[in-house]
């Protein structure tokens, strides 16, 4: 029997504000230097008589992000509290939202091998994230609640997910989307987003809900792609064993790369949600939603459009440099510095430039090569100072070092030789040399013309414009014919 995988994706985004959910405590990006408990209040550590109040701009945030998702915002919304008791949560409740959530009835359009695909998104709705635990010893752990009250939202699809591929293509365009919105900085590492995926299986060409595997606490998209692949792997080895899935709850062990049961699945009943009743239902005013909706950014379906009309590239080319908004940005400004196509400077920024970035493991933030220096770059190549090789040396070093295109060609000599009087010498040399090749040539096999302008380049150190010495040589050559 041949099986396919419906998956749906819960994410976690830690929405970036300066101040906590529901306290005046800051979020601060990386908790990682911060001595434990430092950003507490009494509201955020529970302390007995506290009232939350909700934080204006992170509601702000998570509207935009649902009109991002073409979500409906409804006129009300509801927090409520989901018990459950844990030793990081100090009220022993989150406080969520459950019946009325802020975004509902979302989707996002993903590309998959077979064409574009919808996938719904039932609901992103706002909650507070935990404290941290830190196991020390036998049987000691202690609880650093930094990130107590930190706001999150949570992004639900629908089982719309058939592969793995898939999952990728949902969880790369939603995370580009918070980046773009400035929500998140999707910062993996920095557990900026973590994903739970629902995973069952079931035959080809039904349409039933299996019971589902629902995998926690994934960190990265390659804990994301492995745990899933397992699962999809493993549930239907045990149903073509003669076994069954019982829904479950379960953890990734990233060393050992399987997925590890670890407990039974609760259910919603399990959790007591009901409203919180220290906090009013919460009333969306049309008008807001409307300001925010005209607030937002470029998306980067959009921008694509925009980059393949605007720019002549192609789609391919276009997603690539979409994909993070610091890259179409750092490329709009390299158009924009110089004069070259913009195709010419989508080949530098794809090519060389993220060749450069894969190989150092830098993201474009980082990079010391700045738009402006970049067009410099390409003007010279384009002008035809120093050949397309050449310059990609030259931005190598850039690259390393900072230093700029003009005085690293000035200073090692690198400015290309197109003079025709300098090459033409250089070319009848190298063709008296090459008698064999210069039968071949003549006998029709014109491709061996490349080898020749090779050995020009040779004879250059590479500083030869190519074009200029092809046309050298062909002319020589033809002469030879008479
Ligand atoms: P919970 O509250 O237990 O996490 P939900 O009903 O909200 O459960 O569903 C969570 C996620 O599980 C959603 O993304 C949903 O699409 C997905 N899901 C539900 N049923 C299945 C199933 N049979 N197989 C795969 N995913 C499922
Ligand atoms: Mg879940
Ligand atoms: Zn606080």
């Amino acid at each position: 029997m041949e099986y396919e995988p419906v998956i749906g994706l819960e994410v976690h985004a830690q929405i970036h504000t300066k101040s906590k959910m529901f306290c005046s405590c800051p979020v601060v990006k990386d908790t990682g230097d911060l001595e434990p408990n430092t950003y507490v209040c009494p509201v955020c550590t529970a302390m007995p008589g506290v009232l939350p109040v909700i934080n204006r701009r992170v509601i702000e945030i998570a509207i935009m992000t649902g009109l991002a998702l073409n979500c409906e915002i409804p006129p009300v919304n509801c927090f409520a509290r989901k018990s459950y008791f844990y030793p990081d949560l100090p009220k022993n409740y989150q406080i969520s939202q459950y019946e009325l959530p802020l975004c509902v009835n979302g989707y996002l359009d993903i590309e998959t091998e077979s064409g574009p695909k919808r996938i719904r998104i039932c609901r992103a709705h706002q909650e507070e994230d935990t404290g941290k635990l830190y196991h020390v010893g036998a049987g000691v752990s202690h609880v650093d609640l930094n990130r107590a009250g930190v706001p999150l939202l949570e992004i639900v699809t629908e089982p719309d997910l058939r592969s793995v591929e898939e999952v990728l293509a949902y969880a790369t365009k939603l995370r580009a989307i918070l980046v773009y919105l400035g929500v998140s900085s999707g910062d993996m590492e920095k557990g900026m987003m973590r994903f739970e995926a629902n995973i069952s299986v079931r035959p080809v060409g039904t349409d039933q809900l299996n019971p589902r595997h629902e995998v926690k606490n994934l960190n990265s998209f390659r804990a994301l792609a492995r745990s899933t692949a397992y699962e999809i792997a493993d549930q239907i080895a045990t149903l073509e064993a003669g076994g069954a899935i019982v829904q479950q709850t379960m953890g990734w062990n990233e060393a050992q790369e399987v997925t590890v049961p670890q407990r039974g699945k609760e259910h919603a009943h399990d959790y007591r949600y009901f409203p919180e009743p220290d906090l009013p239902p919460l009333e969306i005013s049309r008008e807001w939603v409307a300001e925010l909706r005209a607030r937002l950014p470029e998306l980067p379906d959009a921008k694509k459009a925009r980059f393949v009309a605007d720019y002549e590239l192609s789609d391919y080319d276009a997603s690539l440099l979409v994909e993070e908004r610091a890259v179409a940005d750092y490329y709009e400004a390299v158009v924009a510095a110089g004069k070259a196509a913009p195709k010419t400077v989508a080949n530098w920024v794809i090519g060389a430039l993220f060749g450069l970035m894969n190989e150092s493991g830098q993201e474009i933030g980082q990079v010391q090569v700045s738009p402006e220096a970049l067009a410099e770059l390409i003007g010279l190549v384009e002008e035809g100072a120093i050949n397309a090789n050449t310059g990609k040396e030259v931005l190598g070093e850039m690259f390393a070092s900072g230093r700029r295109a003009r005085q690293i060609v000035e200073e090692r000599g690198l400015a290309q030789i197109s003079d025709t009087g300098a090459l033409e010498q250089i070319v009848a040399q190298v063709l008296d040399e090459s008698p064999d090749q210069v039968s071949t040539y003549l006998g029709g096999k014109e491709q061996i013309i490349g080898w020749m302008i090779g050995q020009v380049m040779k004879a250059t150190h590479g500083k030869a414009n190519p074009q200029v010495v092809r046309e050298l040589l062909q002319n020589q050559l033809e002469a030879k014919r008479s």
